[in-house]
């Protein structure tokens, strides 16, 4: 009998609620996760504490980890690796989730990640940013096996952490806008499941009316992160969520460290993409999304002179040599961003 459809690899599970921690205990005891209940938790240098005194589960050995540095994961694969644990629960912020991402991988378990805050789609993605000695590497890891969301943690999380992610989930419609670019002329294929998946997950929270720090608000855009980073999963690379939006935002972090997050930057930068597409329709929605927010839009918004963040848009194909967008298709001249910047800068202007 033919393949009637594709496998794809998943979490087993997705759980997004408020208190959804004190869930971990009875979900990292489950015999498909760790049989033997050997079982490892990380937590990062800000909530770790509070954390772990809400945390049920006594047996657990917990590990700290200082920082978001290759240097950290590889340490704790390491360790994981030394004393044979069957599963790690990474709780926290994105920092926390990537490196404990990493170290499962490393040393061959399954990762649970427990999200505390929802700055961006790596959530439940197979991939995993780290800081290095000469800047910042995305390496591919094997996806969560579950991933838990406690609205109650991410609510009180602070500003822009809580929600930035808005900026990188709205960002795939830019993405995904790229890659039907690169199919017209380069003929690069596209993955229509991917494309549904990431496109959905932008639109959700682009008509979600809400107040962003409401539950009802929180619970689509967690939802529409994991979808982001199921599209990833799916396409086999980060098409479906990252394009010019994303090479300008890894441009700027380049240039000016410490401008914004991950999430702020690639709603702004989805925009620009959208203006440079001529596309007003996409333009418009993105732009009330960010402002209904209160997440920047404009170079001014960022802390940045319009000429700053032209030379950003100049650098930022060289971040991902090889990606087909819209920055590659109009290839500018200096004089040209510069102007194009102006124009968006006044356009988007208060
Ligand atoms: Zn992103």
């Amino acid at each position: 009998m033919p393949l009637l459809a594709r496998m794809l690899s998943a979490p087993m599970v997705i759980d997004v609620r408020p208190g959804a921690i004190r869930g971990l205990g009875a979900l990292l005891a489950d015999r498909r996760i760790a049989t033997r209940g050997r079982v490892a938790v990380a937590v990062g240098p800000g909530q770790g504490d509070s954390i772990t005194a809400e945390l049920e589960i006594d047996e657990a050995e917990i590990f700290w980890i200082a920082d978001g540095s290759h240097r950290s994961a590889v340490s704790l694969g390491e360790r994981l690796r030394a004393r044979a644990y069957e599963a790690v629960a990474g709780i926290g912020g994105g920092r926390t989730i990537d490196v404990t991402k990493f170290a499962a991988h490393m040393a061959g378990i399954p990762m649970v990640a427990v999200a505390t805050n929802l700055a961006h789609d790596g959530i439940a993605s197979p991939v995993s940013s780290l800081e290095h000695e000469s800047g910042k590497g995305s390496y591919g890891v094997v996806m969560p096996v579950a991933v838990v969301v406690d609205l109650d943690r991410v609510r009180c999380a602070p500003d822009p952490l809580a929600s930035a992610g808005i900026g990188d989930v709205v960002s795939n419609l830019s993405a995904v806008a790229d890659w039907e670019l690169a199919a017209a002329d380069t003929g690069e294929q596209v993955d229509g499941l991917a494309v549904a998946m990431a496109r959905s997950a932008a639109h959700a929270v682009l008509h979600q009316p809400g107040y962003a720090r409401s539950d009802e608000f929180l619970t689509v855009l967690a939802e529409a992160l994991v979808l982001s980073g199921l599209a990833m999963a799916v396409a086999g690379s980060s098409r479906p969520c990252s394009g010019g939006d994303h090479e300008i935002m890894h441009a700027i972090d380049q240039l000016y460290p410490g401008t914004g997050s991950h999430g702020e930057l690639a709603g702004a930068g989805a925009l620009f993409c959208a203006h440079l597409r001529a596309n007003p329709g996409q333009a418009e929605l993105i732009s009330a999304c960010l402002a209904r927010h209160g997440l920047p839009r404009t170079p001014d918004d960022l802390g940045l002179s319009a000429a700053d963040f032209a030379k950003a848009v100049e650098l930022a194909p060289a971040t991902r040599p090889g990606r087909y967008t819209i920055l590659e298709r109009l290839s500018m001249s200096a004089a040209e961003t510069a102007q194009r910047v102006e124009e968006y800068a006044r356009a988007y202007a208060g």
